[in-house]
């Protein structure tokens, strides 16, 4: 970090973004406050610790950092900044004992958020930053202020020598994060790519058998194929389709596919464990006076779920010969229709894109103002690396304000 600066600085949105701004901020001397709309911060952390918290995940960066695509220099530079260990060093830091998961996940063994997210605040206020809850951003004033609306309707004028924007995505926006923020950055010349649900659920259309049969059932290890790219994983039914993790996955070609065509394919495999030839020759056992379902329970190790989802697919009669239905089981087609909305999504793409900030993550319309977190045009899986790169952005946000700030004073 720069040398230390002297002057105020004003958060927007108290999430994990903010909070860690905010914390680099003051560490480097500067009057920190915080301003979030809603009654408490850090609703969506807390939410994201109902799963466990997965603080981020122990592969290497090389490995690490294509799981942004395309990963913007921007992004991949403060990952290699503030890297997964960083993260984990700090947590450590706040009395969080971390574990690592068999998937190479890191989570907290407290498999929570609020046991971290109270030692935060506690050391937060110690060190002198202002918290203020129920503050909506609205915008700018014709001076350049912050407007932030309080209770009662009352407008609170700010002008901080810096401002760092950690207001979110748009997912779960009952939580605080509803992307309001669009329309005033777009006033003010900022680029703005469209912000839509990720790590969200599919739709598709059940038979309504299968779906009062198995609505929340877990089908748990099947590979989903779309558009060439496969995935390993867990999914659950839903009322009106799928989730989970290996949906989650796949989110960026499904997406890509109801962009093209209004609708995407997905080919379920139910037995990814054998090969087309190895299930073909369990299929061809003789029958006897079994069931179509005991036989493909005995015969392949199939759940009912899994011998419904090849029911699903086959529209029809399931085929007799055991080449044919090996090749169904291995690529159950389904064909999704949309996108689960960003209500229950767990996280948002698009957001403010990179050709809008410079490499320290300050607009380009606004000196002064930078931008960190899920707000940001970057899109990832679940497995830790959504809060990586919210704490990563927001280190390299808040060192970039004091550089900044730091540069302005000493001219
Ligand atoms: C169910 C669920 C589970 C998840 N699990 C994980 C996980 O295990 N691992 C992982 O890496 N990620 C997980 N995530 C994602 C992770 O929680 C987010 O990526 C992260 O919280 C983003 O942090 P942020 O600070 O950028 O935004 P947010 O946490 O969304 O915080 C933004 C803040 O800004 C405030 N705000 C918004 N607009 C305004 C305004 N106009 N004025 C004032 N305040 C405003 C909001 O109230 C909010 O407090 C999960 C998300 C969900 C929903």
């Amino acid at each position: 970090m720069s040398a230390p600066a002297r002057g105020t600085a004003a958060i927007l949105g108290a999430g994990p973004a903010g909070l860690m701004a905010a914390e680099r901020l003051c560490a480097a001397g500067l009057a920190v406050a915080i301003y979030d709309q809603m009654p408490t911060v850090g609703r969506k952390l807390l939410m994201a610790g109902r799963g466990g918290l997965n603080l981020t995940h122990s592969e290497d960066l090389e490995r690490f950092l294509p799981r942004y695509g395309a990963v913007p220099p921007v992004l991949g530079d403060a990952i290699r900044s503030f890297p997964p260990a960083s993260l984990q060093a700090w947590a450590e830091g706040l009395g969080q004992e971390l574990f690592v998961g068999s998937s190479g996940r890191i989570f907290p063994k407290a498999m929570k958020a609020s046991p971290l997210l109270r030692a935060w605040l506690a050391r937060l206020t110690g060190q002198g930053v202002v918290v203020h809850t129920r503050h909506r951003w609205v915008g700018w004033d014709e001076d350049g202020e912050l407007l932030l609306a309080a209770s009662g309707d009352q407008l609170v004028h700010s002008r901080p020598d810096v401002t760092i924007l950690a207001l979110g995505g748009a997912s779960w926006p009952r939580l605080g994060s509803d992307g309001a923020w669009v329309p005033v950055l777009e006033q003010a010349g900022v680029a703005i790519a469209p912000l839509v649900a990720a790590n969200a659920g599919v739709k598709i259309a059940w038979s309504d058998i299968f779906r009062q049969r198995f609505e929340g059932g877990p089908v748990k290890r099947l590979s989903l194929t779309c558009d060439g790219e496969t995935v390993v994983g867990e999914a659950v039914v839903t009322r009106d389709g799928l989730e989970g993790g290996a949906v989650y996955a796949l989110g960026p070609a499904i997406r890509a596919g109801l962009a093209r065509e209004g609708q995407a394919q997905l080919l379920v495999d139910v037995r990814p464990s054998f090969s087309h030839q190895e299930l073909a020759t369990k299929l061809a056992q003789p029958r006897r006076k079994q069931s179509t379902a005991t036989f493909l329970r005995k015969a392949a190790g199939m759940a009912p779920i899994a011998i419904a989802l090849t029911r699903e697919g086959a529209r029809g009669a399931l085929p007799a010969d055991p080449a044919a239905l090996a090749a169904l089981i291995k690529a159950i087609p389904l064909t999704v229709t949309g996108m689960g909305g960003l209500a229950r999504a767990i996280s948002t793409a698009g957001g403010v894109r990179f050709d809008s900030v410079d490499r320290h993550l300050m607009l380009a319309a606004r000196p002064g103002v930078f931008v960190a977190g899920e707000m940001l045009d970057w899109d990832a899986p679940t497995g830790g690396y959504l809060l990586q790169a919210t704490f990563a952005t927001a280190v390299r946000a808040a060192d970039g304000a004091v550089a900044w700030l730091s540069a302005k004073q000493s001219r």
